[in-house]
């Protein structure tokens, strides 16, 4: 499969960097083999997306319903119409600021297919859970309990929807999982996947997440069922962002 390298930038970003996000996009140019997008806050998405027409911008978060009385959110809808094509659902950031449920999660991401948007549905587990040997069993129970019950089209040879697994504790902490760990839960989360979906389970892309970075990347890629990643904070400038591409390019 095809890798898929998404930036999460999170509450980052001013008008200023956009200059940073167009070099980005023609950055990737040089790594055909790859997908690559970045996910912006809303205030500099439309800009970004008008002024690099060819590179592949997504929001982080989108409401359920498609309009209305929901002061502050922006709907999936609202996103498809500026040209987003992606949308991140259920960041833990998310799940623990705003408290959202895995029920929450699930009618974004349906949300995010209505208006035709690729949702990037993201599940992991605590330090504690991780610990005390339930890592497993609680991402496949975010899986089951956030995932559509359907999916429909195919996008460029996979699927419309992409699942992230970010541990969360190594989001931000420069911690990351052993190989061995990452390759037993990409593994858990491809047969559950194929058991919910049935073959289209096996085209959903399965995204890594948590501290990659421009030295751990091609290793973390290397590992089997770990179709991309889901970068934060080396997604921010080129320098760091550039050796992941390069990596995924293979
Ligand atoms: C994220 O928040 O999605 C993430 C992976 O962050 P970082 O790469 O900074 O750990």
């Amino acid at each position: 499969m095809q890798k898929l390298i998404v930036g999460n930038w999170k509450m980052n970003g001013m008008i200023a960097d956009l200059t940073t996000i167009a070099d980005i996009a023609n950055c990737a140019k040089q790594y055909p083999q790859i997908r690559a997008g970045l996910c912006l806050p809303a205030t500099i998405l439309a800009t970004a997306i008008s002024t690099n027409p060819e590179f592949m911008f997504g929001g982080q978060d989108c409401h359920m319903n498609t309009s209305g009385a929901h002061t502050g959110c922006v709907s999936a809808t609202m996103l498809a119409d500026i040209g987003a094509k992606l949308v991140i659902v259920g960041h833990s950031e998310r799940r623990s600021d705003q408290g959202e449920t895995d029920a929450d999660v699930k009618a974004k991401a349906k949300a995010a297919l209505t208006a035709e948007l690729i949702p990037i549905i993201c599940v992991g587990e605590t330090l504690g859970q991780r610990d005390s040997g339930d890592a497993i069993s609680v991402v496949l129970g975010q899986i089951d309990r956030s995932l559509p019950e359907e999916i429909r089209h195919e996008y460029k040879g996979s699927s419309e929807i992409v699942v992230a697994y970010e541990p969360i504790w190594a989001i931000g902490t420069g911690r990351i999982p052993s190989n061995n760990d990452v390759a037993i839960m990409h593994n858990a989360i491809r047969a559950q996947l194929v058991e919910k979906f049935g073959e289209p389970g096996a085209l959903i892309a399965i995204l890594y997440g948590g501290s990659m970075n421009g030295e751990n990347a091609a290793s973390l890629l290397s590992i089997p069922n770990v179709d991309g990643g889901l970068v934060g904070g080396a997604s921010l400038s080129t320098a760091k962002f550039e050796p992941i591409l390069s990596a995924a390019n293979i």
